[in-house]
């Protein structure tokens, strides 16, 4: 089978000593030299596939008597050499970066193909607009582009303070999956992620909160009013762009069907840019959230 090789993402073709050479050097995959080896190593490049690189190689390294193929797919299964034609492909257009990261880790590459589809719908006030610019900038460069969709498979709910929670009634009625993004003094909550009917809701959240709060129901009643005086929130840059970069990460995870840290959970990012809280957000008895569950 015919592959276009390219050297290992990001690391250097070296010489280590008279009888080696070297891919990398975190740690570095050392490789024996044989003759012709370097200058046919020197002939890769993402772009000629194999059968290119053996006839090249026939006119132009006299010296080599190794069999290419055989050596390019010794080179592979080393991680020296990789197939740069799984870093392209139909609807990954502009996302060579993250195929070969994706490849790198040893994933398939061709689950990127899922992020042009995914659909996302915003509903921020405007005290949140900043941190979402920022987390729609970083989606739109790892290839979710549909950040104003009709229909959306996300709908991402984002304020300063804890919104009034007439705002996860539509969502929820239509059964459209949402995440709550909440500024909240010193940190930024994200979460939970809503599945209606199948992961508990914001309303868990709060019954869970009445439990130990008995004023919570009344104070439940009042947020989102009045919040044109609030004094804004303790969140800096830094901090700011490490939530937006957390919500970011939700998404592709969605995106990619990959593993949610948000999911019946809540995650805290800050006060400090790097601090991270997460605490789970269990289904409530008296909820009729997964009354949904059983329809
Ligand atoms: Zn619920």
């Amino acid at each position: 089978m015919t592959f276009r090789p390219a050297i290992r993402p990001g690391a250097p073709l070296l010489r280590r000593d008279a009888t080696h050479l070297q891919v990398g050097t975190s740690p570095g995959i050392v490789i024996a030299d044989r003759p012709g080896l370097l200058p046919l190593l020197r002939l890769i490049d993402g772009a000629r596939d194999v059968d290119r690189i053996t006839a090249i190689a026939r006119e132009s390294i006299p010296d080599l008597a190794i069999p290419v193929a055989e050596v390019l797919a010794e080179l592979r299964i080393l991680g020296a050499v990789f197939d740069a034609t799984r870093w392209s492909g139909a609807r990954r257009r502009g996302l060579d970066a993250e195929a070969r990261h994706v490849d790198l880790i040893g994933d398939d590459p061709a689950r990127l193909s899922r992020r042009p589809a995914i659909g996302l719908a915003f509903h921020c006030d405007a005290g949140a607009r900043s941190l979402v610019d920022i987390a729609q900038t970083v989606l739109a460069d790892s290839g979710v582009t549909r950040l104003d969709a009709p229909d959306p498979d996300l709908l991402v709910i984002a304020s300063r303070a804890e919104p009034s929670r007439g705002v996860f009634e539509q969502p929820v009625r239509l059964g459209l999956d949402h995440l709550p993004v909440v500024i909240d003094e010193d940190r930024v909550r994200i979460g939970p992620l809503v599945r209606p009917g199948h992961t508990p809701c914001v309303s868990c959240h709060d019954l869970h909160r009445g439990d130990w709060d008995r004023a919570w129901p009344a104070l439940v009643h009042q947020l989102g009013r009045h919040t044109a005086g609030m004094t804004p929130p303790a969140v800096d840059a830094v901090t700011s762009h490490a939530a937006a970069l957390e919500l970011a990460v939700e998404v592709l995870a969605l995106a990619d069907g990959r593993a949610l840290r948000t999911l019946g959970r809540c995650l805290a990012v800050g006060p400090e840019p790097g601090d991270r809280m997460t605490w789970q957000v269990a289904f409530h008895h008296s909820c009729t959230c997964d009354l949904l569950r059983a329809a």
